[in-house]
């Protein structure tokens, strides 16, 4: 069965879970291990057997190396995390175990991730999330993000779990989930990996710019996007200027040979109009010169934002 609510996904109603949420709204994603295995069917695994286990555990979501799979409507409350958990939170299982930070970007885990991170965008989106995990205090405090179960077991005082453990690669999670918010769900999970890549980033904008939106956040001590933007832009007019002055070789010579031609057209009593023609070549190379002013115009801009914007950043780190 599709899920009713995202409907590319597999829905998997699990033996026990809570209608609504107790007139709460949802707070928090929060990000387990299931302690098991990271196969590529782990996830629809763990769905089945949360139709038989005997213990009520449920979950919203399993995410595993190739799919993530529905399990609890995100109106409703997954048994994952303890009375308060369960009514503020959306619970993602992802199929793996206590792991190093390189455990977890290995490319295994780091597919896990990346599906992971795919759907939590969409409901980080849905529900107003703040792309960014919350402390304990602002947890209490009923701010909106994202959490561990550790966190919930802080937060409360309620449990022991202490998933998704101390090397968890937050950054890596929660800048791929912003990547998806940002970039729409369009991008797949080969794309939204090769977006972690500031090369990539920089090819794609030379390629296609509008890949990366020109308003795209600076995000401190992270590969940033603005920067690439540059990068890719500059490429691109060292690119153009190139082109251009081939170009006007080509049209220079383009010009004699078309003079020559009138020229011989001319003896032979026939004619032809070679100012037209030049005129024709000429445009083409004004409109050529034209994009290389734009596009230097906003590498201008692009610098005078990024200066303005790193000097924002200074004084930030600066602050007593
Ligand atoms: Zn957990």
């Amino acid at each position: 069965m599709q899920s009713p609510e995202y409907p590319d996904l597999l829905f998997v109603p699990p033996r026990a879970y809570g209608h609504g949420r107790d007139g709460n709204h949802v707070q928090y994603i929060v990000v387990h291990y299931t302690a098991g295995s990271e196969r590529s069917t782990s996830a629809e695994d763990g769905a089945a057997y949360d139709q038989r286990r005997q213990d009520a555990v449920s979950t919203h979501y399993f995410a595993d190396s190739n799919s993530v799979v529905q399990c609890v409507l995100t109106t409703d409350r997954a048994n994952a995390a303890y009375s308060i958990g369960n009514r503020r939170g959306i619970q993602y299982e992802l199929c793996g175990t206590l792991q190093t930070r390189a455990q977890w970007l290995d490319p295994a885990s780091d597919a896990t991730l990346t599906n992971a991170a795919r759907q939590m965008a969409r409901d980080a989106k849905r529900y107003g999330l703040p792309v960014r995990r919350l402390t304990v205090a602002e947890m209490r405090a009923g701010l909106k993000g994202f959490c561990g179960h550790v966190d919930v077991t802080n937060a409360y005082g309620l449990g022991d779990h202490t998933d998704p453990g101390p090397d968890f690669p937050w950054d890596v999670l929660l800048s791929r989930t912003q990547l998806f918010v940002d970039e729409g769900d369009d991008v797949t999970p080969e794309q939204a990996i090769l977006l972690q890549s500031d090369a990539w980033r920089t090819h794609t904008i030379i390629n296609d710019e509008e890949k990366v939106p020109a308003n795209a956040p600076l995000i401190a001590g992270q590969p940033n996007l603005l920067r690439a933007r540059l990068v890719g832009l500059e490429t691109k007019v060292d690119q153009l200027v190139v082109a251009a002055a081939a170009d006007a070789t080509r049209d220079a010579a383009a010009k004699v040979a078309i003079d020559a031609l009138a020229t011989a057209l001319a003896a032979a009593g026939g004619s032809v109009d070679s100012a037209a023609i030049i005129a024709r070549i000429d445009a083409v190379a004004a409109a050529e010169s034209q994009t290389v002013a734009a596009l230097r115009a906003e590498v201008a801009a692009l610098r005078q934002r990024i200066g303005a914007a790193a000097q924002a950043e200074a004084t930030e780190l600066l602050k007593p």
